[in-house]
């Protein structure tokens, strides 16, 4: 990771919510918590370095049809739908799902969604596009769902994308196995929270 550019770079958050990282949540990835100090450095050297922070987040209403899949999960405003303490932000901007923004100001863009991937936002890439960054590094769960998507919608528009594999987590080791494999194919890069941290230092 030595090539990598602090000052190109836009930390991407993708969904690191109660509901799915800690133990008792409605839809827990086995282990996210133990994922928590990974998170807390990633965001720790992004408000450091004053590098900007989007965090996809699931917001979903009740009679979502996601939950025909999924147990009910994430439900706006409900505290499962929170980030856990180590990525919530003092102060975000928030986008609704539809692409409404919600007001608020801070290093961190909060995009909601109803779907795994962030850019059914309709406010993804241009929120994106105003970091200016060209280098995503992306951590978060699950990495057999939206952390993949994430990855993914990155690479395919263009941005050179880092996945922290100590900060993110799938559903089945099956899946993530799968899933590393695709994003390789797709270009994305792998490195470590230490890496990370070299980088920048
Ligand atoms: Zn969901």
């Amino acid at each position: 990771m030595t090539d990598l550019e602090p000052t190109d770079t836009v930390f991407v958050d993708v969904d690191t919510q109660v509901d799915f990282v800690e133990p008792d949540g409605a839809l827990y990835v086995p282990g996210a918590e133990r994922l928590k100090p990974a998170f807390a450095r990633l965001v720790a050297i992004a408000r450091a370095h004053a590098r900007p922070v989007v965090a996809s987040s699931d917001a979903h209403p009740e009679d979502d049809p996601e939950f025909a899949t999924f147990p009910p999960h994430c439900l706006a405003g409900t505290p499962g739908q929170r980030r856990v303490a180590e990525t919530e932000p003092a102060r975000a901007r928030v986008i609704a799902a539809d692409g409404t923004d919600r007001g608020g100001e801070g290093q961190t863009i909060v995009l909601e969604k109803v779907a795994f991937d962030l850019f059914t936002n309709p406010a993804a890439e241009a929120t994106l596009a105003a970091s200016g960054a060209r280098t995503a590094i992306v951590f978060g769960v699950a990495l057999d769902y939206c952390v993949r998507a994430a990855a993914l919608g990155l690479a395919a528009r263009g941005y050179e994308t880092v996945l922290v594999r100590d900060a993110t987590a799938p559903v089945t080791a099956e899946g993530g196995a799968r899933v590393e494999e695709e994003l390789r194919a797709a270009g994305v890069r792998f490195a470590s929270t230490d890496e990370i941290a070299a980088a920048f230092a």
